[in-house]
């Protein structure tokens, strides 16, 4: 199995030689990252680089394994890493006391590699099918881009780190025009088919890693573009719009054209850590307002209204 698919585990204690022994047995299916103390761990969190599961040994020096686990499940990026506790003590009150912290299971010294493989082999699984789950809690089912609940996480933590990183952070809200009357018309099965459309239209545009398009209500779509200036958003914006356009979708009760359009609103912001997600959404939902007042099929960007 290649690294870049192999799930990661981070093992935490301080005798090497354990962390020899674990590492040996795990290393061939999953990728192992180390940590000799508590505070150890915490950095590799705060790096960003989180693991799937963790093995903690209870006795370490600095910080132990029951306040490593303290602090990870009362952090809410870390909160559904799952623990597994490993330690020498064997007394049924130990162990209550780490599930009563949250830990998934636990494994005591000496180690039995076999035990130690399914162990981990199970709880990675279960990892992985939650994983799945909340991915595809965030999927909208008819158009297959992020729904609102995907657009709410990103936006939050893309706010957060653009304060963080003071860099900044646009939003593209898009609307498509007249399309009550489009189904009116066509029927709500060739609605659908628009809104796929449209929807895959505007995902193909925006092809850096860190940007979302999301569905984020019944006609409206968002984008969101980290690390993105005004001239940034205003640029893919307007390419969104062409876009559109040149679907060519026939819409013969439209007031702008023969075809299927779209008004845009964008507003570009270097967030500061008081502020609210939510005003650059209500910035970005004025300027779409203003686009629709203004003829439809166009974008406006939420400075240029002089607000
Ligand atoms: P405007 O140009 O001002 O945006 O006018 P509009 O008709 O597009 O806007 P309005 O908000 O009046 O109507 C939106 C329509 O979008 C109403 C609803 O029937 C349609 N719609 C919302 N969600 C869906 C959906 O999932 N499928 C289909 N087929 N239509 C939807
Ligand atoms: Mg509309
Ligand atoms: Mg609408």
């Amino acid at each position: 199995m290649s690294d870049e698919v192999k799930r990661k585990l981070l093992i935490a204690d301080d005798t090497p030689a354990n962390i020899k022994v674990l590492g040996e047995a795990l290393r061939h299916d999953y990728k192992i990252i180390v940590a000799t103390n508590g505070l150890e761990v915490l950095k590799i969190m705060e790096s960003g680089s989180l693991p799937d599961l963790i093995l903690l040994d209870v006795m370490m020096p600095d910080m132990d394994g029951y306040e490593t686990c303290k602090r990870l499940k009362a952090n809410a990026l870390t909160a559904q890493i799952p623990i597994i506790f490993i330690t020498a003590k064997s007394q049924e009150d130990d162990e209550a006391y780490g599930f009563k912290l949250g830990a998934v299971d636990y494994i005591t010294k000496p180690i039995s590699i076999p035990i130690l493989k399914a162990r981990v082999n199970t709880h990675m699984e279960l990892k992985r099918h939650r994983d799945a789950l909340v991915q595809m809690a965030r999927i909208d089912g008819l158009t297959g881009v992020s729904n609102r609940l995907g657009y709410n996480d990103f936006m939050d933590m893309e706010w957060r780190r653009a304060c963080r990183n003071n860099l900044p952070i646009s939003l593209i809200m898009i609307d498509i025009d007249y399309f009550k009357q489009y189904n009116d018309s066509y029927g709500h099965i060739m609605g659908d088919e628009c809104l796929k459309r449209v929807a895959t239209a505007l995902a193909s545009l925006v092809r850096r890693p860190g940007d979302l398009v999301a569905r984020y209500g019944g006609e409206e779509f968002a984008a969101i573009l980290p690390d993105t200036d005004r001239a940034g958003v205003q640029f893919i914006a307007e390419k969104m719009r062409k876009c559109v356009e040149s679907l060519k979708i026939d819409h013969c009760e439209s007031s702008v054209g023969p075809h299927v359009t779209v008004s845009i609103g964008c507003f570009s912001v270097n967030p500061n850590p008081g502020e609210q997600p939510e005003e650059l959404a209500s910035r970005a939902d004025k300027a779409l307002y203003s686009a629709k007042k203004c003829g439809r099929n166009r974008v406006i960007e939420a400075d240029s209204e002089g607000e």
